[in-house]
């Protein structure tokens, strides 16, 4: 059972959509323009959001990026455009997955199923350790992390990927490996790695040009290591 929020503007869609999760024994809610859609998540904890791109209010990308500025709650594209560049764009928006309409019952459950599992596993490894590298510490279990005692108010994305980093102190992680592990991506661009960097370094309060913890060594990949 999952808490999910349906933006679609199409009525009939829509009631579809909400018919199959219902029957799926989903707890489902449904808006039909982006704006609804923040306020629904911004009030109300959803494990998955499906998104239609084609929304009356908003541009698919903008609703996106206005969600992610709120929540790091997983998001389902569901796209009529096949356009491949439009949709590695909002994969590396943070769009969780996506699919193109029209989509059956069975592959949208499938999708979910692995989105939420991915999430659920993110939030819950039963066995994570703390890890402390310097005054850094992050707990992946309660997912939280702290730079000298002070808490850093982290998305999910800088969180998974300071985490990542952090259980691998000193160590080169190549970009490719930190896409397919903290993005779950085989492919993308190192523009979306140097954005959550860039912002991650920010909430450490360092920069590229004068780094502590987070080094990019160029064309190889991040480390993360105590300051000397
Ligand atoms: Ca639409």
């Amino acid at each position: 059972m999952a808490r999910v929020l349906v933006v679609e503007d199409d009525q009939f869609v829509r009631s579809a959509l909400i018919r199959h999760l219902s029957d799926a024994s989903h707890s489902v809610r449904s808006v039909g323009t982006a704006l609804e859609a923040l306020r629904e998540v911004a009030q109300i904890g959803f494990d998955v959001v499906i998104l239609d791109l084609g929304l009356p209010d908003l541009d698919g990308a903008e609703a996106l990026k206005m969600l992610r500025g709120i929540t790091d709650v997983p998001v389902i594209i569901a796209t009529a455009r096949d356009d491949e560049t439009e949709i590695v764009r909002l994969l590396n928006d943070g769009a969780d997955d996506y699919l193109t309409k029209p989509f059956s019952v069975e592959h949208l459950s499938a999708r979910m199923a692995a989105v939420l599992r991915r999430s659920r596993a993110a939030g819950g490894e039963p066995h994570a350790r703390v890890l402390r590298v310097g005054g850094l510490l992050v707990d992946p279990l309660r997912r939280q992390a702290e730079l000298d005692g002070v808490p850093l108010d982290l998305t999910r994305r800088e969180f998974d990927l300071l985490a990542f980093l952090a259980g691998r102190p000193g160590v080169v992680v190549p970009r490719r490996e930190l896409l397919a592990e903290v993005w779950q991506q085989s492919y993308g661009d190192d523009q979306t790695i140097d954005v959550h960097l860039s912002w991650l370094r920010r909430k450490l309060g360092e920069t590229a040009a004068a780094p502590r913890y987070l080094h990019t060594l160029r064309g190889v990949g991040v480390k993360l290591e105590p300051p000397r």
